[in-house]
């Protein structure tokens, strides 16, 4: 798994434009925007929270760029899309092992910690695994109480 990626989140916000160069992104500014809306917020948002955030901010913007931007970060490996069969695609900054739960009342997905020892799949010798993604859903602290 991707070990030579995972501290990615502990990039400053300043230095946004040189971390997507140095993975061959051209930083224009709605770029760096979006990447920098994805590492703030860490709520594994949907294109259109993007979209709502950063429309003032940005008022060129459209929608398709969220969702070209989003799926050329992935295409370079500083975001994942979260496979959770919602019916829109959810994105995160944090490359890194990592689980997600999500809560089947409001929606929320909360990030957990993943020890690759804990991940050790039986009966897939000679199999490459490029990409590990683990999701539990429930109900989440707070709308338990
Ligand atoms: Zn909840
Ligand atoms: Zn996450």
């Amino acid at each position: 798994m991707n070990a030579e990626v995972k501290n990615e989140m502990n990039i400053d916000v300043k230095n946004i434009g040189d971390f997507l160069k140095s993975h061959g992104i051209r930083p224009s500014y709605p770029r760096v925007k979006i990447y920098e809306y994805l590492i703030r917020h860490k709520n594994h948002p949907t294109v259109d929270m993007i979209y709502n955030s950063l429309a003032d901010v940005i008022p060129s913007l459209s929608k398709t760029t969220v969702y070209n931007t989003l799926n050329m970060f992935v295409d370079k490996n500083v975001a994942i899309v979260l496979e959770m069969n919602d019916s829109e695609a959810r994105y995160d900054a944090d490359v890194s092992l990592h689980g997600h739960f999500r809560c089947v009342k409001c929606g929320s997905i909360y990030d957990f910690n993943l020890d690759s020892s804990d991940f050790r799949p039986r009966g897939l010798d000679n199999f490459l695994v490029s990409e590990v993604q683990v999701t539990c859903k429930g109900i989440c602290a707070g709308c338990r109480t």
